[in-house]
């Protein structure tokens, strides 16, 4: 998977991709991440990206033509799956978009700022919009982030334990089971007797059971 990341601010993109499972995905060349500032298609000697809104009112709106013009040269070294633009008024994103955009090879991803892109990019060019919840963030790059970390623990070869993404919560519908490590016992806070049994099938049906009992009292929208 390639993902092109458009923004004002790439160093905010550093930290979250280039740790743990993301860079290891990345030493792996199972995901490729590749940062581009906007600033470079910035307007005038300046470099202006953004402007006052027509109608007035507080707030910078980014500008058409640096986003265009920077998508257009994206897009002329290749062909996108999506092109995606972060926003708070678009598609929740939930484990089953992950799991379809990580079908994908090449993903184009936009980050807002300010009060956000000019609409008509949106319009005209933007395939797909994506929330990652109901409140709003500065700009786009934590959404960014979290988006291009959901999809890429789905790659496969990404997670060592190949089946591990498979367990996890919203995998199913339903949340994760409890876990538990060592010690058994902890200032006497003990670990469920049959995780300590050996017995393959019935920890298998006590996790099954952990996980509807926990989907069905944390999001019981999850069962519908
Ligand atoms: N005026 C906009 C918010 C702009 S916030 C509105 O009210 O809808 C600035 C940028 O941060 C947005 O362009 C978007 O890229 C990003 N952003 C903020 N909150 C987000 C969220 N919940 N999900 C995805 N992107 C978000």
């Amino acid at each position: 998977m390639r993902y092109d990341i458009i923004t004002l601010l790439p160093e905010l993109l550093q930290g979250p991709l280039h740790h743990s499972i993301m860079q290891r995905a990345i030493d792996k060349g199972l995901v490729q991440v590749n940062i581009h500032n906007l600033r470079e298609f910035g307007l005038g000697k300046n470099k202006q990206v953004d402007d006052y809104q027509y109608g007035g009112g507080a707030g910078m709106v980014m500008m058409c033509e640096p986003l265009f013009n920077c998508i257009s040269e994206l897009k002329s070294q290749r062909s996108y799956d999506q092109i995606i633009y972060m926003t708070p008024d678009g598609e929740q994103l939930t484990q089953s978009l992950s799991n379809r955009l990580s079908m994908g090879d090449n993903l184009l991803i936009i980050c807002g700022h300010y009060k956000g892109i000019d609409e008509r990019i949106r319009e005209n060019i933007v395939d797909l919009e994506i929330s990652i919840g109901s409140y709003v963030l500065s700009g786009g790059e934590l959404p960014a982030a979290v988006l291009v970390d959901s999809i890429t623990r789905l790659i496969p070869g990404v997670l060592s334990d190949e089946t591990s993404a498979l367990f996890d919560s919203f995998q199913d519908d339903l949340l994760a089971p409890p876990v538990y490590t060592r010690p058994a016992d902890f200032n006497g806070w003990t670990v469920p007797e049959v995780l300590l049994s050996g017995h393959e099938q019935m920890i298998e049906d006590w996790r099954n059971e952990q996980s509807y009992e926990r989907t069905k009292k944390r999001r019981p929208d999850l069962l519908k």
